[in-house]
This record gives C-alpha cells, sequence and structure tokens, in this order.
C-alpha cells in the first residue's frame, strides 16, 4: 500500500503538514470557465439550456422541462416498493436524524428593559430551499435525508430537490427518501445547471432563496457563483477523514475506517495518527490485506497514495495538535479516554468518539446531519442544520422614555458622523 509515512520528529514536519493541509480546492480554469456558460446560458433560455445540457451533459433526453419533474406519487410509490427492510433502515435513520434537528432551532425571544422599551429576535423559516443531492457516480439516499430534513425541522415553506439521472436512471431509494424527507417537488437534473435553475429560476424550476448540499467541482463552483444572488450553505470539497488512535484499536476496523472516506472518491483524504509507529505499520499491512475486498479498491488506492498519511506523534496531546492544524470534515478519536481528548479539539466537523463510533454510522443514521465542513473551513462553519434554514429578524420597540434617552445618545453620535437627518430624526422623539 502506497501511502505516505509522516513523524512530528522530523525536521520538516510543520512544512509537510503545512503541504499536507494546503489543500487547493479552487476550481480548475476549465471546470470555472464551463460553470460560468452553464449558468449564463440557463440564465438567458431558461428551461431551454435545461433541455439541452440535460441532453449532452447527463445523457438524459427529453422534450420539456416538465418531463424532468418526478411526483410525490412516484416518489411515494418507490417507497412503498422497497424492500421492507430497506425501507425500515430509510424511516429509521430519518426518525433519528429528525429527533436530533429537533433541539436545533433557533428560538425568538424578547426582553423588556426598565423603561418599557422591548429589544428581540424574530426567527422565520426560509420560505423556498434547493437541495442538491449528487448523483453522477453513485446514488446518495442518505444526502437526502441529511438535507431535507432539518429544512423541514426548521419549517422550511417549500423544498425543492434536484438530483442528475445519467441516462435518466435514478435510484428508487433517492425517490423513497424523497418521500420520507417530505420534500416538496423533484428535479432530476444535476451539476451547475441544476444550480443555475434553482438560483435563477426558469419556467418550470422555481427559483429559491438559498442552495444547499454537497456535489461534483461543478456543483461547487456554481454554488460559489450564485452565492450573493442566493444563500448557500458551504462550497464543499472531497470527504476527508482523520483518525486518532492509541494503537490499541484492532487495526482492522481502523483500516476500515480509512477506507470508508477513501472509496467516495480518488480526491477524497484519509490520514490516521497515532503515537505508535508499529500499529501504524500493523494498519498499513492491514489495509493492503483488505483492499482486495473492496468494490471500489482502485478507488481508495488513489485516493490513499494521493492524499492519505499515516503520521506518527510523541503522544495523544501533539495529535490533537495536528488534528487542529488539520480541521477535518470527520475526526475520529479511537482511544481509551475519548472525551479528555475532544477537549483539547477546537477544529472539526463531527468528533466520533470512542472506538465503537465509526463515522460510517454519522454518515447514515447517528442523527446529525452528514454535510460538514470540509477542506480547513471547520475553523469557522458548522455542520449543516436547522439554523441554515432559518434567519433572525432583529426587533426593537422603543417606549415613550426609551425614546427619549435613546434618541441623545443617538443624536450625539449621528451628529460626530455628519449625518444630520439621522441625528434629527431621533432628536424629534426626545420629550
Ligand atoms: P454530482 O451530482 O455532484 O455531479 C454530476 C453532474 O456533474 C452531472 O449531472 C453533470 O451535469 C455534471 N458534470 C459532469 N461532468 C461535467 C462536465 N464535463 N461539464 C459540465 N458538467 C459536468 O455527482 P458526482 O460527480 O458523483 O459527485 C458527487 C460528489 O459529492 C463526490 O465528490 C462525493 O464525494 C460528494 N458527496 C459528498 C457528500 C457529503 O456529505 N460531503 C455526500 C455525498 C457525496
Amino acid at each position: 500500500m502506497d501511502i505516505r509515512r509522516l513523524s512530528t520528529t522530523q525536521p520538516d514536519f510543520q512544512a509537510q503538514l503545512a503541504a499536507l493541509t494546503n489543500w487547493d480546492d479552487g476550481a480548475t480554469h476549465a471546470v470555472e470557465s464551463a460553470v460560468s456558460d452553464i449558468l449564463k446560458r440557463v440564465r438567458s433560455e431558461g428551461d431551454q439550456a435545461l433541455l439541452y445540457y440535460s441532453k449532452t451533459l447527463d445523457n438524459y433526453p427529453v422534450d420539456t422541462v416538465a418531463q424532468l419533474e418526478v411526483s410525490q406519487a412516484r416518489c411515494q410509490a418507490a417507497l412503498e416498493a422497497l424492500d421492507p427492510a430497506d425501507r425500515e433502515a430509510l424511516e429509521q435513520a430519518a426518525a433519528r436524524v429528525r429527533d436530533y434537528h429537533q433541539h436545533q432551532r433557533t428560538t425568538s425571544w424578547q426582553r423588556e428593559e426598565s423603561d418599557g422599551t422591548v429589544l428581540g429576535q424574530q426567527v422565520t423559516p426560509l420560505e423556498r430551499v434547493g437541495i442538491y443531492v449528487p448523483g453522477g457516480k453513485a446514488a446518495y439516499p442518505s444526502s437526502v435525508l441529511m438535507n431535507a430534513i432539518p429544512a423541514d425541522v426548521a419549517g422550511v415553506g417549500e423544498i425543492v430537490m434536484v438530483a442528475p439521472a445519467p441516462g435518466g436512471e435514478i435510484s428508487p431509494m433517492v425517490l423513497a427518501a424523497a418521500a420520507v424527507a417530505r420534500v416538496d417537488r423533484l428535479f432530476l437534473l444535476g451539476g451547475a445547471h441544476a444550480i443555475a435553475a434553482l438560483a435563477y429560476g426558469t419556467k418550470t424550476v422555481p427559483a429559491v432563496d438559498k442552495i444547499v448540499g454537497p456535489g461534483n467541482a461543478y456543483v461547487a463552483e456554481a454554488k460559489r457563483r450564485v452565492f450573493g444572488h442566493v444563500g448557500i450553505d458551504m462550497v464543499a470539497g472531497p470527504s476527508e477523514i482523520l483518525v486518532i488512535c492509541d494503537g490499541q484499536t484492532d487495526p482492522e476496523w481502523t483500516a476500515m475506517d480509512l477506507f470508508s472516506q477513501a472509496e467516495h472518491d480518488e480526491d477524497a483524504r484519509a490520514l490516521l495518527v497515532c503515537p505508535e509507529a508499529r500499529y501504524l505499520d500493523d494498519v498499513q499491512a492491514t489495509m493492503e490485506r483488505l483492499l482486495p475486498q473492496m468494490e471500489r479498491s482502485e478507488i481508495i488506492r488513489e485516493s490513499l497514495s494521493r492524499r492519505g498519511a499515516l503520521i506518527c506523534v510523541r503522544d495523544l496531546a501533539e495529535a490533537a495538535e495536528v488534528a487542529n492544524a488539520i480541521a477535518p470534515e470527520h475526526l475520529e478519536l479511537s482511544v481509551i479516554e475519548p472525551e479528555r481528548l475532544a477537549a483539547r479539539i477546537h477544529h472539526a466537523g463531527a468528533i466520533f468518539l470512542g472506538r465503537y463510533t465509526p463515522e460510517a454510522i454519522g454518515d447514515y443514521c447517528a442523527g446529525p446531519s452528514h454535510v460538514l465542513p470540509t477542506s480547513r473551513t471547520a475553523r469557522f462553519a458548522s455542520p449543516l442544520g436547522v439554523y441554515d434554514f432559518q434567519k433572525v429578524t432583529s426587533l426593537i420597540h422603543c417606549s415613550e422614555a426609551g425614546a427619549d434617552s435613546l434618541s441623545r445618545i443617538a443624536a450625539r453620535l449621528a451628529y460626530a458622523e455628519g449625518l444630520t437627518a439621522h441625528a434629527r430624526s431621533a432628536e424629534y422623539r426626545q420629550k
């Protein structure tokens, strides 16, 4: 198994770590220019452009965009036709995701000051949001749940989902997940043209207020470009996992946890940090042994050799420092006292505590959304959540007494800024 080996005792470790963390997620020139053309064309030609791109990029020729819409009845039928065990797993996962997000709602509040002035915030769900569910190379029913359920819990008025259907094929499980997650409208559209349709609206696809969900480089670039016209959750990069292990976990468990991210795509990043060099040797040998059993062995091999690393550290405190520098999307603490180590972590999208918490459980059914900040954005960003689908409006209600005292402060500051109308407007409210 060809995978980078690093050690914090190497004199150039910091430089190597910087190279590892300085991941350039900027789109290539080719992607930028393709996306720019697609956005312009959808904006000017609407449905006609969607028909063109559906045919040329997704090999799905249709006569009208209305034919790309999937009815709720078809989604419900897909749910009812599922293997009962699949349906049960989907519904159990959905229930857990819903339950978790019920605790995340931001609430409105008001407080009254002694002179009767009232201040507060009013929370309003977004009216219409777009959910992008990727589907170029694989189908992701779990992504339907992880994006749409937080929106539903927030009380979003209308959830419009888009998902590509290469060659007209869409996974029945994705349709079933849309029914379980209470998606209102679903269009079989993918890539940058789907993002453009949601951002600008066409005759058939309604414009939304915010677009969320992961996707490939075309989707990410399109989201970056429509931001401002609509809201977006984040610009998602390839998936990442960092496992901190104390050397006491079965090497097969650790190897498979690394594989579970590496199998997403060749750009995925899987890193193992451990104070025991011998354990790193064991995991490396175990990965070599297990790799041929994997359906996606070529993707895993490519991802680990290009982006993976086994990092030897002096102790677990140093492992936490390395994790903070990398700010991974997923962080597993496969150690004896994970809570103690978690207290040292400041930057991670999600932390999986203890040997019995593989990231895969979080991907499907633990409860929190699996849409997480990637590419070191966990330094400032949070997982997708109910708060992404709510907005806050400030409330200010001055009493007469409050207006009298506050207008004096306001007028003083307004005159200092040379804004006479502001000052006079405030002064009119003085007693
Ligand atoms: P996708 O749906 O993101 O992209 C497919 C679309 O890309 C196609 O429909 C097509 O319209 C467009 N496209 C492809 N080639 C193009 C070209 N040359 N020019 C213009 N447009 C083109 O599906 P995908 O490609 O399978 O990528 C999915 C990504 O989402 C992967 O990187 C995967 O790891 C990631 N993902 C992330 C999460 C998460 O929660 N972070 C979950 C699931 C998937």
